[in-house]
């Protein structure tokens, strides 16, 4: 059986993420999403709050998992038996970002792939902290956040980020 984790904060999950997630379903048997557990980030959601919006959005792909840890990801991927690491790759920052990791992450699990997958054209400068910007100027979020969560999105950063 081929596993994959897709860790992220996922604060929240946008349509880039999702997108990402639909793609890597089909290459593989199983997809674990791995919510951070990230005490020095500071979150806009609750882990609970980010797992039942990932749960809702994602409730028609039948072999995910959401999941998450405060582990290194390659560490919950030896674990639990995972082939290779997901990553989203938008632009040079992430590229600057993702090669480290990936170094990082190899040294721990050599025979742990990283594969990275480039965003959709419509998702390539979406970001969870651009939505948090254009909800506190009154933006429209509807291109970019699942219809099922985008009320609730908006609500929490409204109240959270005053
Ligand atoms: P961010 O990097 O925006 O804080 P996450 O930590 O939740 O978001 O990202 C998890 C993974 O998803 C990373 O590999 C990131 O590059 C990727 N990602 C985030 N937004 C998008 C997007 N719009 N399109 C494709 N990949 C994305």
């Amino acid at each position: 059986m081929r596993i994959a984790i897709y860790p992220g904060s996922f604060d929240p999950i946008t349509l880039g993420h999702l997108d990402i997630i639909k793609r890597a379903a089909k290459l593989f048997d199983k997809l674990y999403i791995l919510v951070a557990i990230n005490k020095k980030k500071n979150s806009t959601f609750t882990i609970d709050e980010k797992i039942e919006m990932i749960n809702l959005v994602t409730k028609d792909i039948p072999n995910l998992e959401v999941v998450k840890s405060e582990d290194l990801v390659s560490k919950y991927a030896l674990r639990v038996g995972a082939c290779a690491i997901i990553r989203g790759l938008r632009n040079f920052n992430d590229y600057q970002d993702e090669i480290s990791l990936f170094h990082f992450n190899h040294s721990i699990a050599p025979d742990v792939e990283t594969l990275a997958l480039f965003p959709s054209a419509n998702n390539l400068f979406l970001s969870s902290s651009s939505i948090k910007e254009l909800v506190s100027f009154d933006a429209d979020i509807s291109d970019y956040i699942h219809k099922d969560i985008k009320d609730f999105v908006q609500k929490v950063i409204k109240e959270r980020l005053k």
